[in-house]
């Protein structure tokens, strides 16, 4: 089954990026192209009913399965990325984080106001990122359908508060 599968390749690094966290390292999986395979073809099947125009994915795990996740579908793949990375006319949102805040950015010409669009990233933690990400695309305009992860950390209780609106996917939680 996939899930055991993910949860067999997946690494948990205690203490890191500090004391007290537990990362889990998923770059294990990219090192094993039939479960790439499995879980572009997982995501897809999922994805696909929703009909999406578009597939975000937020830097920079979130690059490595929303790009092969929108190749899948056949449809364009879009950066969300880190401030003063893109080098064209942006949106931006900034979000709390434990300690300070951080700001995502999106070229504004990326994302036409009617378009359909999945979130991708590699983890669902907190839920600051994807509700960061959300709120970018709305200020483009466009309609969020969805939030996909290959993981989700359910235990920490997060703030899923952004799924009342849109559904939500992944592929192991812990
Ligand atoms: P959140 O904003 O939901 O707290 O955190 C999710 C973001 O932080 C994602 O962009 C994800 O890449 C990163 N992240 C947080 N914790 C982990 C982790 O344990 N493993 C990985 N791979 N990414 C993490």
């Amino acid at each position: 089954m996939l899930e055991q599968e993910l949860r067999d390749c997946i690494k948990e690094i205690p203490d890191f990026p500090k004391p007290g966290i537990s990362f889990k390292d998923i770059t294990p999986i990219l090192s094993n192209p039939a479960l790439c395979h499995k879980c572009v073809e997982a995501m897809a099947e999922w994805a696909k009913r929703l009909n999406p125009d578009i597939i975000a994915g937020v830097e920079s795990r979130g690059f490595m399965f929303g790009f092969a996740l929108a190749q899948k579908l056949n449809i364009p793949f879009v950066p969300i990325r880190k401030p003063g990375k893109l080098p064209r006319e942006v949106f931006s949102c900034s979000y709390d984080l434990e300690y300070g805040s951080a700001t995502l950015e999106l070229h504004k010409e990326d994302i036409k106001p009617d378009a359909r669009v999945i979130v991708h990233d590699d983890l669902l933690a907190t839920g600051g990122t994807v509700s960061a990400a959300i709120k970018l695309i709305e200020s483009a305009g466009a309609e969020v359908i969805a939030a996909q992860f290959l993981v989700e950390l359910s235990f920490l209780n997060g703030d899923t508060s952004f799924a009342q609106k849109l559904e939500k996917h992944s592929l192991v939680s812990y």
